[in-house]
């Protein structure tokens, strides 16, 4: 038998991976334990790269007077985003262009809606 100095257990060598460097040629801590350690080892770095991931998202460089356009996504200069009082930075969240887009599909929808309506008199 052979006792875990994690969590003292005497168990089989058979409970023990193999260390060649050892004395004995068996690892201190027991199987069970080996596997709890690698796998909180495992959770620690999901959550690193995910930490790291995270901070690397909010340090997105961008060049002072631009902003991230949150529809297309394009970096543009605060100058192609409308006045947006209530908004970040006091500018709409997407950019001139998409706006523009948006409103022509509104416009379109709206002038189809009116033909579906009975826009037929005339
Ligand atoms: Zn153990
Ligand atoms: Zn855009």
């Amino acid at each position: 038998m052979k006792t875990c100095t994690k969590c003292g257990a005497s168990k089989d060598p058979a409970d023990f991976y193999a260390h060649l460097r050892a004395k004995d040629g068996l690892q201190s801590n027991c199987k069970a334990c080996m596997r709890e350690a690698s796998k909180r080892r495992g959770k620690a770095l999901t959550a690193a790269h995910r930490a790291a991931r995270g901070v690397h998202l909010l340090a997105a460089p961008l060049a002072p007077g631009h902003k991230l356009c949150s529809v297309c996504g394009a970096e543009k200069v605060l100058e192609e985003f409308y006045f947006h009082l209530r908004a970040d930075n006091g500018r709409a969240a997407r950019c001139r262009d998409c706006a523009k887009q948006a409103g022509k599909r509104r416009y379109k929808e709206a002038v189809a809606a009116h033909i579906a309506q009975g826009g037929q008199h005339g």
